[in-house]
């Protein structure tokens, strides 16, 4: 038992003899002695408990400092107390942890032989350090550094143990820079749409009894009508700004970006308040925004769902927040609407669309590839040729793949898709090799997907054997984001394989992924395909034009061509020719066209491009 007074000072047995003398000795000379070594004794231990209480207090305030978490467990790991850190970085309060086992905490990322060796190193030599996984309150899993101290009695028994962790989350993000890019939405610094599909299902995972998930899908209204009338900078800056308003309001909670207009909240609460909630967060998303000195007022549109009730699976209930946005914004826009097992079976044209496009695959008479030539910018010479995907919907018309490709990788067709595409091109290829076109090489886009789903080499393999072709005919334009995509495995070896096979490999929209040039260069790539965004506002925005001339400076010293897209003018093209691109592509060549009407413009032969 800890006693405050410690029994092993003098003063203390003297005055512990002196006390029954101040009562029993009758000369009252030595009772007045007696009592003052008494009263000495009395004192010794108050200073004593002075001093302890000060050293506690200083004990005390000084975790309560610590940015580091500390735990203090009892020989069974049960926890004894934990300081404001532990709190902070992992959700639970004081209350909630003591005499709580500390391993409970525990993410389930390490195997049994993990903690064998944990618990065995930390018996033998009395400590351990190193990278352990644990889980949050709300379920998300974090690395952190932990070190552990062994706390032994007189007989060298285990008493207590000391735990000093940091959360390294955010240092472990940024060694992994890359691979992290790959779940962050770069305008906002916001977890993307992939990973706002891991944080759902961790936090769904992580629901205790009596606790529930509310979900918010926004979309701003007319975001289109402020960067036309404001410009993308500040369609840009909107977008950032109300990235922050959103996370600031709803800190704890999960905020993200899905792209384009687009956000959403996850929020765990215990609360059954979902349409209050809602209701407030609307009027705080929609007090307005001051850019560029103007006050902007949104429209924002609003579907909203609530786990477990309306689902427990991430995917659906994603989809049935879609169902619940596109609901809202047929009924007028700037309203919010929760979902309604009804929406599902409602006519939504999306699910109807993802219906279709299986139809079509099925069929094969919907679907066509167009071609887009490619130019050097001087002299027009054709240089290559751009498979484009283009879907004939039988009532709908046309519709754009931009449109439908990302549909097709949401609900898993796209590997199907992509196989259809690599067909189709390989077959036009080996035609056109037949019948006197140029001698190019047809590009085809490639999905994320379609690396990690289907076996893109073997795909390949078997279309070039079918159609006699050799690999340098094809070439492969892959996105940053799909370079970048840890789904895909290690895309370097991979790539390397391939291009060591004779195929091409272009980086498509470059530019926009925001891979490093440190990255790049340890990619095995003959080719960046410039992003047309880059090109729209040549020559006249200074910006623009100097990260133009600044990448092909790069490419040129580390050896890559560089295509610059969208080129529409006859200034885009003479700037380009100014700065030494060698290849284009855009509407000022060429549309994307038909393979026949291709063959009228191309056959045979012809060396000069005429320009439409
Ligand atoms: P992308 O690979 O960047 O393709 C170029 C897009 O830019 C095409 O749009 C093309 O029509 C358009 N374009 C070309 N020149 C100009 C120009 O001068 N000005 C403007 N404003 N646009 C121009 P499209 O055909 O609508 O394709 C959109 C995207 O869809 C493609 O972008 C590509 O990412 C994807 N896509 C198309 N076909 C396939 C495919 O077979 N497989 C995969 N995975 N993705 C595809
Ligand atoms: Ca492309
Ligand atoms: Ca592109």
């Amino acid at each position: 038992m800890w006693l405050p007074v410690s029994l092993n000072r003098p003063l203390m047995w003297i005055a512990l003899v002196a006390l029954p003398a101040c009562v029993w000795i009758p000369d009252a000379a030595l009772r007045i002695v007696a009592a003052c070594l008494v009263a000495l004794g009395l004192w010794d231990a108050w200073s004593q408990v002075r001093q302890q209480r000060l050293r506690l207090r200083l004990a005390q305030d000084a975790m309560g400092l610590a940015s580091d978490a500390m735990v203090i467990s009892d020989a069974e790991n049960r926890v004894i107390a934990v300081n404001p850190a532990f709190t902070d970085i992992t959700g639970y309060e004081s209350q909630e942890m003591i005499g709580r086992k500390l391993e409970t905490l525990a993410a389930p990322r390490h195997d049994k032989a993990f903690y064998q060796a944990f618990w065995s190193t930390l018996k033998a030599t009395g400590r351990w350090e190193g990278e352990m996984w644990n889980r949050r309150k709300h379920g998300d899993e974090y690395p952190e550094w932990l070190k552990v101290r062994a706390i032994t009695d007189k007989r060298g028994n285990v008493t207590h143990f000391i735990n000093l962790f940091t959360d390294i989350s955010a240092q472990k993000a940024r060694e992994h820079d890359l691979r992290r890019i790959g779940y962050e939405d770069p305008l906002t610094g916001l977890p993307n749409r992939r990973r706002l599909h891991e944080l759902m299902s961790s936090r769904l995972r992580g629901l205790r009894a009596g606790e529930s998930l509310d979900m918010v899908l926004i979309d701003i209204d007319g975001l289109k009508s402020i960067n036309d009338s404001l410009g993308v900078d500040q369609g840009d800056r909107l977008l950032a700004r109300f990235g922050q308003r959103l996370a600031s309001y709803m800190a704890g909670s999960v905020v993200g970006r899905l792209g384009g207009d687009e956000f959403m909240v996850i929020r765990t609460t215990t609360f059954d308040d979902h349409d209050k909630w809602v209701a407030n967060l609307r009027d705080h998303m929609c007090r307005p925004f001051e850019i560029n000195e103007q006050s902007l007022r949104l429209g924002l549109t609003f579907g909203t769902c609530r786990a477990p009730e309306d689902g427990r699976d991430s995917a659906v209930l994603f989809q049935r927040l879609e169902s619940a946005l596109y609901s809202a914004k047929r009924l007028g826009r700037n309203n919010s609407q929760r979902f309604r097992p009804a929406l599902d079976k409602q006519d939504n044209p999306q699910l109807a669309l993802v219906s279709d496009l299986r139809a079509a695959l099925v069929s094969g008479d919907q679907l066509e590839l167009h071609y887009q030539t490619q130019h050097h910018p001087g002299s027009g010479a054709l240089i290559g040729m751009e498979a484009l995907l283009r879907w004939r919907h039988p009532k709908d018309g046309m519709i754009s793949p931009g449109e439908f490709i990302p549909l097709a990788e949401r609900h898993g067709l796209m590997a199907e898709l992509g196989s259809w595409v690599i067909e189709k091109a390989c077959a036009q290829q080996a035609h056109w090799q037949h019948s006197g076109m140029p001698k190019i090489t047809v590009w085809i886009n490639i999905s994320a997907l379609q690396l990690f789903q289907g076996d893109l080499e073997t795909q390949l393999a078997t279309c070039l054997e079918r159609y006699r072709l050799q690999p340098a005919q094809i070439g492969l334009e892959l996105t940053e984001s799909v370079l970048l995509d840890e789904r895909a495995g290690d895309m370097g070896p991979r790539l390397q394989t391939l291009r060591g096979l004779g195929y091409a490999i272009a980086i498509d929209d470059f530019g926009t992924g925001y891979s490093s040039l440190g990255y790049l260069k340890r990619l095995p790539v003959d080719k960046i395909k410039l992003d047309r965004a880059f090109i729209r506002e040549l020559p006249n925005d200074q910006a623009d034009a100097a990260i133009v001339t600044a990448v092909l400076a790069m490419a040129e010293g580390m050896g890559l061509e560089v295509v610059a897209e969208g080129v529409e003018t006859k200034e885009q093209c003479e700037f380009l020719v100014d700065a030494g691109c060698t290849q284009v592509q855009g509407f000022y060549f060429a549309r994307p066209l038909p393979a026949d009407e291709l063959e009228q413009r191309w056959a045979p032969l012809p060396l000069a491009v005429g320009v439409n």
